[in-house]
């Protein structure tokens, strides 16, 4: 286990933004992993466990406390069961599900961080999410100070969202369960329309493997969704801002305030009788285009949903950009657009 003072944690996130941590430990197994929370916990310390640092806005002051770095490393497959350390690079473990001739995850390709930050925002792309995969997720109950099995019901997926989530200081994801699906070389079946129309299927069609995850890859890298560190494009978070999910009555109003504007929304069913609509739309149409600020912060050039650091730029000047963008969608058309990455010692 490795142990640093006042450590940067900048250089551990995808945004290179954030002051620095007073400690951060590194851990390599499970039971280093678990003596460092109990040690933290029986000390008072407050307590932040990062993967890859890929949905991170850690603010300019740092974390005053432990900030422990998940680095356990483990991918086993039997027969299409599949089980990955929470420290396992997910994309490579993606990749490496592909060379296996297994679908259920091929859609997720190119997705930062590590495999057990998946289930905390159940990471979707493309039309899949890990909700539909996940058998099992092994955690560090911090509550009982035990490890636990949750299955798939118990982990309460939802859009962008889950039990982990929903109980930010309880869980520490040690180990995650996935049922793949061995489809003779085919991915599952395509739901996503963009996806449909490269491939020039219809959708619920299936299409090759190794074909889905590579298209999928060139589609994210098209959007600066692939991380390239000379490219500041890919300095984000990914997607700043969840899609909004609205109710009827709040579809209703915003209906007629697009309808009052010319404008057609994209719209999606959601469940409970809400719709979801597109968080990179309103931003556009509220007049923040790609590219939009002239600061060390600004929408990356390629994508209107992913806020960038262009080298020099504070967190402050992020959420300052942040804050502009949900106010002026807010003042167009009456939605609330919410962050998507997790906020450390600062707030929207
Ligand atoms: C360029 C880019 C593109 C992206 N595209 C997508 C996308 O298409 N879809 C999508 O869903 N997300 C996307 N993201 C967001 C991000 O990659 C995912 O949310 C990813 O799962 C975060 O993993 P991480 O290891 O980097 O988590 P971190 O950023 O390190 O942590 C995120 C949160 O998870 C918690 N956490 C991390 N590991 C554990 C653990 N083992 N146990 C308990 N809690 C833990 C942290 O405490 C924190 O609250 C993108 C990000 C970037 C930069």
């Amino acid at each position: 286990m490795l142990e640093e003072l006042d450590a940067p944690l900048a250089p551990l996130t995808t945004l290179r933004l954030g002051g620095p941590a007073r400690r951060l430990v590194t851990a390599h197994t499970d039971d280093e992993v678990i003596a460092a929370v109990r040690a933290a916990d029986a000390a008072g310390e407050p307590l932040l466990v990062i993967g890859g640092g890929s949905n991170l806005v850690i603010g300019d002051a740092g974390f005053p406390g432990t900030v422990l770095r998940i680095a356990t490393t483990g991918f086993a497959l039997d027969g299409t069961a599949l089980e990955l350390a929470a420290g396992e690079v997910w994309a490579e473990a993606v990749a490496r599900t592909v060379d296996a001739g297994l679908a259920g995850i091929e859609f997720l390709a190119g997705i930062p961080g590590s495999a057990g930050a998946t289930p905390v925002q159940n990471v979707g792309a493309y039309g899949q999410e890990v909700a539909r995969t996940v058998t099992e997720v092994v955690a560090y109950d911090r509550r009982t100070g035990g490890t636990v099995t949750l299955g798939n019901e118990a982990c309460a997926f939802s859009y962008r969202h889950s039990r982990f989530k929903a109980e930010p200081d309880r869980y520490v994801v040690l180990r995650v369960r996935f049922a793949l699906e061995d489809a003779a070389g085919r991915s599952t079946p395509v739901r996503y329309a963009e996806v449909a129309k490269h491939f020039g299927v219809a959708q619920d069609e299936r299409v090759g493997l190794r074909e889905a995850h590579d298209a999928v890859l060139a589609l994210r890298a098209g959007k600066g969704m692939v991380l390239d560190p000379a490219d500041h494009d890919t300095w984000s978070a990914g997607s700043f801002f969840t899609n909004p999910v609205l109710s009827a009555e709040q579809y209703a109003a915003f209906l007629a305030v697009a309808a009052g504007r010319e404008l057609t929304a994209p719209a999606y069913p959601a469940p409970d009788g809400c719709t979801k609509t597109s968080a990179a739309w309103l931003i556009d149409k509220a007049g923040f285009g790609k590219g939009y600020g002239s600061g060390p912060a600004t929408l990356s050039t390629k994508h209107t949903l992913a806020l960038t650091n262009r080298g020099a730029a504070s967190t402050e000047d992020l959420l300052a950009l942040a804050r502009e963008i949900r106010d002026g969608v807010r003042a167009a058309f009456g939605v609330e657009l919410v962050n998507e990455p997790v906020m450390v010692g600062v707030t929207l």
